[in-house]
């Protein structure tokens, strides 16, 4: 298959797994669980918010025409309560904060420019109709749709479902992650590596990349380097609603993970990508289940998820618009490569966000370097050298 660019390959993720999809079972949890998870409701107001005028200021509510000039206090209404009366010219009514505005009170005049004295307000501002008033139903009107099905419940997305009433929600069902590595050289963490094994930390770092993304990590039995053990175990993970393999897809004599898939009758979307690290990466469907046969070295691993398996996943899992979030920064020192390749190199990127530094690495497989990095610098494929203090791509870690 002819390798594809870092673009080409991603645009094929996204557009495979959003026509091959099915849609993610609904189930319906409480407010107190909805933190993370995608909407599968649209959210309609169930009332004008806010449901009458609003002041969003202390001060006075007055008439915009009575002001610059001293007007005659005539009461006074808090957040929580309603102004009985109604406001005329020449009158002021002191108001906070998230209170009604009196009936006859076309503005608010803030606290901080006016003076008070015998019953009387003073202010020396002119007013402009409105000011300072958020009109009844301005923020969404009854019935309005206010947040789409498809969108990930973040903080502010609790607040509305707050504000809205709904202490539950229709979300989509996580969907289940299958993570299998593979390696004869591969022990588990409570074992004690021989000099020749490492120790299984892909599994590790992707079910934690799966849980951020909104999915329910399953760690497989580490897959032998033989056919026979990688099917038993391939098999096991094609019941899932994605698997992820680590490792045994490059072009090795014991690299087993491509011809195993394709004993299942899988169907390859690509098996190579001109990104570093990742070349050989595998992203295909069997069995109706989509899987990606990620490189094994750690960077790879950690990478490749991030760049193309966390989409596949958000989508999987109802989200619609999979995002991959890459600002600029300015490099701190000037930084050449060979071209043809889209690099993903860990960095440090400073606290602001402003400044990124390459980290020094020795290669994939360095694990102690990516956890001190933050972020990838993102390395233009056509442009071979960046001086000091240029702009360049960041993903964030
Ligand atoms: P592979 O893609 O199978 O050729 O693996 C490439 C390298 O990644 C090997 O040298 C392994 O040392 C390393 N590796 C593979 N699987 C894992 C794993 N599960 N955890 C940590 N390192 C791994
Ligand atoms: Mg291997």
């Amino acid at each position: 298959m002819t390798p594809l660019t870092f673009t080409d390959a991603r645009e094929t993720v996204i557009s495979a797994v959003r026509t091959g999809r099915a849609t993610p079972a609904i189930e319906e949890i409480p407010l107190q669980l909805a933190a993370g998870r995608v909407l599968a409701m649209d959210v309609a107001a169930d009332r004008d918010t806010p449901a009458l005028a609003r002041s969003v200021r202390d001060g006075y509510a007055v008439r915009a025409s009575d002001v610059p000039g001293e007007l005659r206090v005539i009461g006074e209404v808090r957040a929580g309560e309603r102004y009985a009366g109604v406001l005329h010219a020449g009158e002021a009514v002191e108001i906070m904060t998230g209170a009604p505005v009196p009936e006859g009170a076309d503005a608010i005049v803030m606290v901080e420019h006016t003076s008070r004295a015998n019953g009387h307000v003073r202010t020396d501002r002119p007013a402009e109709p409105q000011q300072f008033i958020n009109p009844k139903g301005c923020e969404a009107r009854a019935g309005e749709v206010v947040l789409r099905a498809g969108t990930r419940l973040d903080y502010a997305g609790l607040a509305l479902l707050a504000t809205f009433g709904k202490s539950v929600a229709q979300v989509y069902r996580k969907p289940a992650v299958a993570i299998v590595a593979t390696g004869d050289e591969i022990v588990e963490v409570h074992e004690t590596p021989a000099e020749f094994q490492i120790r299984n930390s892909n599994a590790w770092s992707l079910a934690e990349q799966v849980a951020r993304a909104g999915g329910v990590p399953h760690i497989l039995p580490v897959a032998r380097d033989t056919a026979a053990h990688t099917r038993e175990i391939v098999g096991e993970g094609l019941k899932a609603d994605l698997l992820l393999l680590s490792g045994g897809v490059s072009a090795g004599k014991y690299d087993v993970v491509e011809e195993v898939l394709a004993s299942f009758g899988a169907e390859f979307y690509f098996d190579r990508v001109l990104i570093q690290p990742g070349q050989p990466l595998v992203f295909g469907r069997a069995a109706g289940t989509f899987f990606f046969g990620l490189p094994g070295n750690p960077a790879s691993t950690m990478v490749t998820f991030e760049i193309f398996a966390r989409a596949a996943l958000e989508l999987l899992g109802g989200s619609d618009e999979p995002s991959l979030y890459m600002p600029w920064a300015r490099l701190a020192r000037p930084f050449k490569h060979r071209t043809g390749l889209t690099r993903f190199l860990p960095a440090r990127l400073d606290a602001d966000g402003g400044q990124v530094t390459p980290i020094q690495w020795h290669g994939s497989g360095d694990i102690p370097s990516l956890a001190r990095a933050n972020a990838y610098l993102v390395v233009d494929p056509e442009r071979a050298e960046y001086p000091e203090g240029e702009l360049i791509r960041v993903l964030l870690k």
